[in-house]
């Protein structure tokens, strides 16, 4: 299958080959937004009369928003990280379209992929922007 999309290393900026590296998110950075996620709703929530809670937000209170575990693209070579407690995806088990797209379908059943930022990844790739996952008919300027 020809490779419609490349995977970017994190570290070296270049396109990860196959079966030479990983995209991964960690454990401990879910929970991390996790706990942050919670500590913000509370800091937010405001009871009504009658006892409804609701989260209330201003603009000031969206800037300080957690930002969602980040999906982590690495060579094995440059993987500097000792992170035990990982989901990761092989490189050559991403290399097109319909692998994203199966992908995704399979990550949608999990109930934490909200919590990362899969779906400005997605979102990023869709647009030919440079990032970790790139159509590998885009150039790769950061090589
Ligand atoms: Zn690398």
């Amino acid at each position: 299958m020809t490779r419609e999309l490349n995977i970017i290393c994190n570290a070296c900026k270049k396109p990860i080959d196959d079966q030479t590296g990983t995209l991964w998110v960690s454990n401990p950075d879910l929970n991390n937004y996790q706990d942050a996620q919670a500590a913000w709703e509370t800091r937010n929530t405001m009871t009504l009369p009658g006892g409804a809670e609701i989260v209330v937000v201003n603009a000031a209170d969206l800037i300080d928003h957690p930002r969602r575990a980040q999906w982590r693209a690495h060579h094995d070579a440059c993987h500097g990280e000792t992170v035990t407690t990982v989901y990761e995806i092989q490189a050559h088990r991403l290399k097109t379209w319909a692998d994203l797209v199966s992908w995704t379908a399979h990550l949608m059943e999990k109930d934490w992929l909200g919590d990362t930022d899969w779906a400005p990844l997605l979102d990023a790739a869709t647009r030919g922007e440079s990032g970790t996952i790139v159509p590998a008919s885009v150039p790769n300027l950061n090589a």
